[in-house]
This record gives structure tokens, sequence and C-alpha cells, in this order.
């Protein structure tokens, strides 16, 4: 057992419970609440998280890890009273998405600049509230990892050294970028059993998962139900691949998620939420409701379905 910050303070990873390794609540980009607030209806969307995050509870839902990095619009305080007011446990992320600052790029000139702000908000909190990263956030999309990706890789390599801290990663579906991911935090030091590689089920090539898996990785397959970007798989296929995976007999590193988010701008609700609650009317329970008991259909074993949702990402988060 061990403590990991949580939102609210430590919890310890024996009371994770069913635990979603990746999700969101609110998405947004770097500074759109404090220039342009009348893009985000922020109260309709606190009341709605706490309305879907308290009916996930009653359903048996206990920790979301969200990845909503200061690029994404990271709003710590919405994400503490939504955690509070809907008694689901999160962990908050720092580390950075695909919105990389200039300034990183530039004239912070170098991981070794960058870690020490990951490290802040590790150790001391995010923008002086006191609530603690629990998770370092990585992302790399298109084929190659770009400059800047490869800078955000680094400066997280650091900063997990210096605070044991795990990494978790977007990827895209093309190419084999998290092989890339992977390459660059090792060289940097990092252990394979410390890192989770993101969004995995956007690619259903086994081979390529499977490689990922040999190496000793975790593997999030976290878009559920998928198919939004052009070409992706649909829940389906996407819950093939898993049963295809833990045939390999990899139940015990693959984790299952969403990748939801909670979102109304002031229109309250845009087609494109629409759009997405036509695809997923369950939201953070489509998993619970319809991805697992088709996964039993296939003959998945309660135990492994265990795995997947409670004690993996307590064994990830215990990691050092
Ligand atoms: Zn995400």
């Amino acid at each position: 057992m061990v403590k990991v910050n949580s939102v609210l303070g430590p919890i310890n990873t024996s009371d994770f419970g069913y635990t979603l390794a990746h999700e969101h609540i609110m998405v947004n980009s770097a500074g759109i609440q404090q220039t342009f607030p009348e893009l985000i209806d922020r109260q309709g969307s606190i009341e709605q998280s706490v309305k879907d995050l308290s009916e996930a509870h009653k359903n048996g839902l206990r920790t979301i890890v969200d990845l909503t990095t200061h690029d994404l619009g990271r709003d710590i305080r919405l994400i503490e009273e939504v955690s509070q007011r809907s008694g689901v446990q999160v962990i908050a992320c720092t580390g950075t998405w695909l919105d990389i600052p200039r300034a990183f790029t530039s004239w912070a000139q170098g991981p070794e600049n960058i870690a020490p702000l990951y490290v802040r908000e590790i150790n001391e909190g995010i923008e002086r509230t006191g609530i603690k990263a629990g998770i370092i956030k990585v992302a790399s999309d298109g084929k190659e990892v770009t400059s800047g990706e490869k800078i955000v890789l680094q400066a997280a390599a650091i900063a997990h050294k210096e605070t044991g801290v795990p990494i978790s990663t977007h990827t895209s579906a093309q190419g084999n970028i998290g092989e890339q991911q992977l390459e660059i935090l090792i060289e940097e030091g990092v252990d394979p059993k410390c890192i989770y590689i993101g969004h995995s089920n956007d690619n259903d090539d086994i081979d390529y998962l499977l490689s990922l898996l040999n190496k000793g990785v975790w593997l999030g397959l976290d878009r559920y139900p998928g198919g939004y970007h052009v070409g992706t798989p649909k829940w389906e296929r996407r819950t093939e691949v898993a049963k295809q995976l833990i045939d390999a007999g990899f139940s015990h590193r693959i984790m299952l998620a969403h990748d939801w988010s909670v979102i109304l701008d002031n229109d309250s609700t845009p087609p494109w939420r629409l759009e997405r609650l036509n695809d997923n009317p369950h939201h953070y329970l489509f998993i619970d409701r319809v991805v697992i008991p088709r996964l039993r259909e296939l003959g998945v074993s309660g135990e492994a379905i265990k795995q997947m949702m409670v004690s993996n990402t307590q064994a990830f988060f215990e990691t050092k």
C-alpha cells in the first residue's frame, strides 16, 4: 500500500476501488477561463460533472485519474469541488499535453528547466492551492515525436526520477508513437513499469500492442466507446482487441477507461456534445454498462475484470 495525492489529500492505493485510469472533468485551453470566460459555462459544467460522477459513484466508481494538464485548461478548484460533492476520488496531474507553451521550447531551453515546474506541482501543489498532482502526463501525436514533445518527455522523466510519481502518456492512433515515447523515457532512465501508454485502443494492431506490453509498460485501453477519430475502431472492435490481449496473458497490465469529459459552453449544450452523448449516453459508466457485460459474454473471467478495473491502477501507482 502506498499513499497517493488526490485533490482532497493523500489516499491509500488500497482505497482506490473501481478506478478509471484516464478521464477528464473539464477540458479547455490554457487561459480561456481568465480571458474569454463567456466561452465556458463553468458552473453548469460543475453541476453536470457532479451529477454524472454521483451517478457513477452510486454504480461503484470510486476513483478517476484526471489527465487534464495546464495547457488543457486544468481548473484545479473545479476538480476539487466536483470530487468533494460527488464522492469520487480524483487524482490530478502535472505535465503537458500537445499545446506546449512557447516558453518551454524557446527561452526555457531544455528539460532540466521544465522538470522543476512539474516537481513543484507534485511536491508543493498546483497554482499555490496546496492541491498536489499525483501523476505526470505527457503527449505525442502524429507519426513522430516532435522536438517540443521530446522536451516534455525528458522533463517528465527528470520529475519522475525525483518524485517517484508515475508517467501517463497520450498517443495518437497513427504509427508506433508509443514505442518512440518509451524509447525516449527509457533513455532518460525511467523503468517501463512506471509508464502507462495511453489511448492504445485507438490502434488495433495486436503486434504493436503486444510489443509494448512485452517491454513491461502498462497499457491504457482508455478510449471508449471510441470511433470519434476517423478510421479508429468502434467499441465492439476495441473490446475484441482487449479480449485478445487478455488471452495473451496481459490482464494484469491493462486498464480500461473512457477519456470522457463533461463540458458545457454558454450555449449550454453545443452540437458536438450532443453528438458525443449520442455515441455514449452512459458517460463514465459506458464500460460498466456495455463493455464489461460484453467481455463476460466473450468469456473473460471476473478476476481479469477486477484486475483491469481495480488492482492494476493500484499496482501502477505502487510501482517505484
Ligand atoms: Zn485524455
